[in-house]
């Protein structure tokens, strides 16, 4: 396979010469061999592309001071030039984090064009200003602005439709952008920015440079950044928090998550394992919101432990290129001893493994591990509690509703969740009371009409749905005064 090398960063709407000659080099999880490599961000990178950016969104007549049907209209050839490269996108993902191909094509081939037209259109038909009848006398005339220069940082987990939970946004609310893409995942980053530049995206309007930790540390604190969006690790958004509250920076953080999927009693076991595998097991285990504890009715427990421990059996594990895979492997060797650390956590403290906790036979290379099921275990055991990120999971019993209920809310983390019933009514009530930014009946899905994101761990602020769309803009009031 040939290398896919990239020597410049996508800096003021062309490609700039590296500061350094330092490289990210790109490796396959799936064969362990190297794929490609792309230039290393340094600090001066940063600058420059802050600097881009800066001018793009201070420019009187630029891009931030257009009307939203101009924006809309390069934003419709953006997303032309996304749908055009979604087949390669999808693959490159599928190459270097290990998604299985078939769900690449749907959240990394397709996602992003959906996001770009779906908010440009929300630009569109959104009222110039709402004019509200004072009560002293006069009016207010109120209206949302850019908030203007974002530094979007993002995971490696689901790059591009994270990247364009962002981008979608902060571009059609006329904001410029600073993307940094994280190390394990760049090659799509780079083709993302090729359609911007085919797309004739004005200069400075998206900038893309990858580097690791610092470089990321380093844009977050920018001076000429107004805003930071974050998607990754409950531990660097504390961080990230921590800078943006010293700086009072406004940011938006999709964290970690440990969500709960409650069985009921009446539940349909049957017709629901395929939805049940989309909530649970997705990616590998690899997705934020993953209702990675799976909570069972006492009256049905072992019925349930089965099905899931089958679920879980029924996988073909293997090359993520390979359509009829369902679990590829981990992102990296590290990723995979993470994993395998809590497996061998869970089986010190006592829960019962009813599949999986090794390594897939006849799999030699690749970071691969083969989904895993623990039973008998309560809400206490650290498989329970912490984010694990890899195709564990833990089915805990419990006697009731309230119960089940509690034990949902029994977490340092909000984010997913789902009720799972043959009443739609009862699971839905019961939904309503499960305590994170979001939860599924009979299957969980993020749809775009509808805020995403966390609670208590997981985050703050929101994704998606207009409310994704504000988070890009700031509130702007003009007092009117009295007729005469
Ligand atoms: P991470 O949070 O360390 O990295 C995510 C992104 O943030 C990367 O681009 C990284 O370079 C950058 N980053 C890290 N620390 C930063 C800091 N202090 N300031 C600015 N940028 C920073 O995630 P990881 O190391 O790739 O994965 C570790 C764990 O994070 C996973 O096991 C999982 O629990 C969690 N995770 C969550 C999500 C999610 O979607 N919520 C995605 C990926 C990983």
């Amino acid at each position: 396979m040939t290398s896919i090398d990239y020597r410049e960063f996508y800096i003021d709407g062309g490609w700039a010469t590296p500061a350094s000659t330092a490289t990210i080099p790109v490796n396959s999880p799936t064969t362990e061999e190297a794929i490609g490599s792309v230039p290393r961000a340094t600090t001066d990178d940063i600058d420059r592309a802050v600097a881009a950016a800066r001018n793009a969104f201070d420019d009187p007549d630029g891009w931030s001071t257009w009307h939203p049907k101009q924006r809309a209209e390069v934003l419709e050839r953006f997303a032309v030039e996304i749908e055009a490269r979604a087949a390669e996108t999808a693959r490159l993902v599928s190459m270097q984090n290990g998604m299985p191909i078939w769900l690449a094509e749907q959240f990394e081939g397709g996602f992003p064009a959906v996001l770009v037209r779906y908010f440009s259109q929300l630009m569109v038909e959104a009222p110039e200003f709402d004019e509200r009848p004072g009560m002293l006398g006069g009016s207010a005339r109120v209206s949302r602005k850019p908030v203007g220069v974002v530094g979007a940082v993002v995971p490696w987990n689901v790059p591009q439709a994270i990247t364009f939970l962002k981008l979608g946004p902060a571009l059609a609310a006329g904001c410029t952008v600073v993307l940094k893409p994280a190390e394990e995942t760049v090659l799509d980053a780079f083709l993302m920015a090729e359609a911007a530049l085919a797309a004739g995206l004005p200069a400075g309007v998206v900038n893309v440079v990858p580097g690791g930790r610092d470089i990321g540390a380093y844009l977050v604190e920018h001076p000429g950044i107004d805003k930071v969006s974050f998607t990754g690790s409950t531990a660097a958004g504390r961080k990230i928090a921590e800078t943006c509250g010293r700086l009072l920076r406004p940011v938006t953080l999709e964290l970690g998550g440990k969500s709960a999927a409650i069985l009921l009693d009446d539940v349909d076991l049957g017709a629901s394992m395929e939805s049940l595998f989309g909530a649970t097991l997705l990616n590998n285990g690899q997705i934020c919101w993953l209702n990675t504890r799976v909570l069972a009715p006492q009256s049905r427990y072992t019925e349930v432990v089965d099905a899931v421990t089958a679920l879980a059996e029924s996988l073909t594990i293997g090359d993520p290129l390979d359509p009829n895979t369902k679990i590829g492997p981990l992102v990296s060797a590290r990723q995979r001893e993470r994993v395998e650390g809590y497996i061998a956590k869970g089986k010190d403290e006592g829960a019962r493994m009813t599949t999986g906790g090794g390594r897939p036979a006849g799999l030699d290379r690749g970071y691969f591990v083969q989904p895993t099921v623990f039973a008998d275990l309560d809400n206490n055991a650290t498989i329970a509690r912490e984010e694990i990120f890899g195709p564990v999971l833990s089915i805990i019993p419990f006697a009731d509703e309230a119960q089940a209920l509690s034990i949902a809310n029994d977490s340092e983390y909000g984010l997913g969740g789902s009720v799972w019933s043959s009443d739609l009514e009862r699971a839905a009530t019961l939904a309503d009371k499960v305590r994170s930014g979001t939860v599924g009946v009979n299957h969980y899905t993020n749809d775009p009409v509808a805020p995403f994101g966390g609670i208590k761990s997981s985050g703050m602020g929101r994704e998606l749905g207009p409310e994704g769309l504000h988070a890009f803009q700031n509130l702007h009031t003009v007092y009117l005064p009295p007729a005469g």
